[in-house]
């Protein structure tokens, strides 16, 4: 065996500034104030002024559109800072982030030009959207419709379900059938870049035809909104298609190419709040006392730390892997699929754990854990739920060890 061939990094000199430097933000500028904002379910307006300042809006949008043109892996190095200081942060950049990968990837020169210069300063922030009232893993059974007339314009109809950001962005990602008669499904199915007055509950003039009711209540993730999203008559232009004329009918491919990245971004979530229970159960357990010592010197506390501090980093190391295979040009739609499975399933089990850890304090608003208690099933969720990525996964494992 060969001895110390190589010194171990994990990240490059760039990755470790960056990341160093958002970790200071969230110190010093999320985790002081995030418990006010979840209890009060405000969005967190000055932090996203400053993250647009640091120009964490435009992390993956190349340099010639005014980004920073950086990898998935050093973007997902970022969300794990962020959610470590609360995953709401994570979700305002989260959309956005599917938004220009959209557009960076399928999107026309002009769709580029005109989009990705304003998104990477954030002066106007992206929304996602696939969801609808009545469906939510099952894509291909969307309802919402849009229809071309002969002037050449689409006119979309339906409500949408769940948008995050859907009432602060300007731009919102949407999946509508163009074709409700094809089969298979997928194949009449086209994403539109529709716009709107950001913060608008109804769209006038140009932008006339989209409602945005009151925001969703929701157990956790307060702060950024999750909202319906009601097309009515909504006018769309044919070179808002995503990817131009070529793009009719491509759309729910399009969309699940851009979930894999999602699904990486779900993954570094799950590492940074799992990340943080972590650091939270460390500090609580050495401070609280039972029976005369520490509760970290109990060795049921000391085998839940060292269960949570291996799933942590097992976590990470999948993120990561997934997260470096695409920036490879690999196809990591397997990868994805376990370190979004893995990674939410750990900021799960590793927040609870924190929280016993706690005892009664855990359940008091006057604990942080308590927040995260509430956030971390948001991950089980998003971006496809547990039971979907165990799908994907057994489809792919199979699909690769064919016999
Ligand atoms: C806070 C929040 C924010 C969100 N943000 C967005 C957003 O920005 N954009 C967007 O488009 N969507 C968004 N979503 C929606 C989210 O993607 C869906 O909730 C998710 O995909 C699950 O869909 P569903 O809720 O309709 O559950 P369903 O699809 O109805 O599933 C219900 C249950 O059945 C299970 N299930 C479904 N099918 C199968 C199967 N074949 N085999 C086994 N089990 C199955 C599921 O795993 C789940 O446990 C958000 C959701 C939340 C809660």
């Amino acid at each position: 065996m060969a001895v110390a061939t190589a010194t171990y990094q994990e990240k490059t000199d760039e990755q470790k500034a960056i990341t160093e430097m958002v970790r200071q933000f969230v110190d010093n500028e999320i985790i002081p104030v995030a418990e006010e904002f979840d209890h009060e379910d405000k969005f967190p307006e000055a932090i996203v002024e400053q993250m647009k300042e640091l120009g964490l809006f435009g992390v993956t949008i190349p340099e010639e559109y005014g980004g920073m043109g950086l990898d998935l892996t050093t973007y997902a190095m970022i969300v794990e800072e962020l959610s470590r200081g609360w995953i709401s942060i994570s979700g305002v950049v989260n959309t956005h982030f599917i938004g220009s990968y959209l557009l960076m990837k399928f999107g026309t020169n002009e769709q580029k030009d005109h989009f990705l210069p304003k998104m990477a300063t954030g002066e106007i922030r992206a929304a996602f959207s696939l969801s609808e009232p009545e469906v939510g893993s099952d894509v291909q059974g969307i309802k919402s419709t849009a229809k071309q007339g002969d002037d050449g314009v689409w006119e979309l109809n339906g409500q949408k379900m769940w948008v995050t950001n859907g009432l602060g962005s300007g731009v919102v990602f949407v999946l509508m059938k163009t074709d409700p008669k094809s089969d298979p499904p997928y194949k009449g199915m086209t994403c539109f870049i529709t716009e709107k007055e950001p913060w608008a509950e109804k769209t006038t003039g140009d932008f006339e035809g989209l409602e945005i009711p009151p925001k969703i209540k929701k157990m956790g993730y307060k702060g950024v909104e999750s909202t319906e999203l009601v097309y009515s008559g909504y006018r769309c232009s044919d070179d808002r298609v995503l990817g131009g004329a070529e793009g009719v009918g491509q759309g729910f491919v399009q969309m699940m190419d851009a979930l894999e990245v999602g699904r990486v971004n779900v993954a570094a979530r799950g590492v940074g709040i799992a990340q943080r229970a972590l650091e939270l159960a460390l500090r609580y357990s050495q401070e609280r006392k039972t029976f005369g010592k520490p509760i970290a010197q109990h060795q049921a506390i000391q085998f839940k730390l060292a269960e949570m501090a291996t799933k942590v980093e097992a976590a990470r190391l999948l993120t990561t892997k997934a997260a470096r295979l695409k920036d490879a040009g690999e196809r990591s739609d397997l990868e994805a699929g376990m370190a979004k499975l893995f990674a939410s399933e750990t900021g799960k089990e590793v927040v609870e754990e924190a929280f016993r850890i706690h005892g009664g304090y855990g359940y008091s608003k006057e604990y942080e854990i308590e927040r995260l208690y509430r956030d971390a099933p948001l991950l089980l969720i998003g971006e496809g739920t547990s039971e979907i990525q165990k799908m994907v996964i057994g489809r792919k494992v199979l699909e690769r060890n064919k016999i």
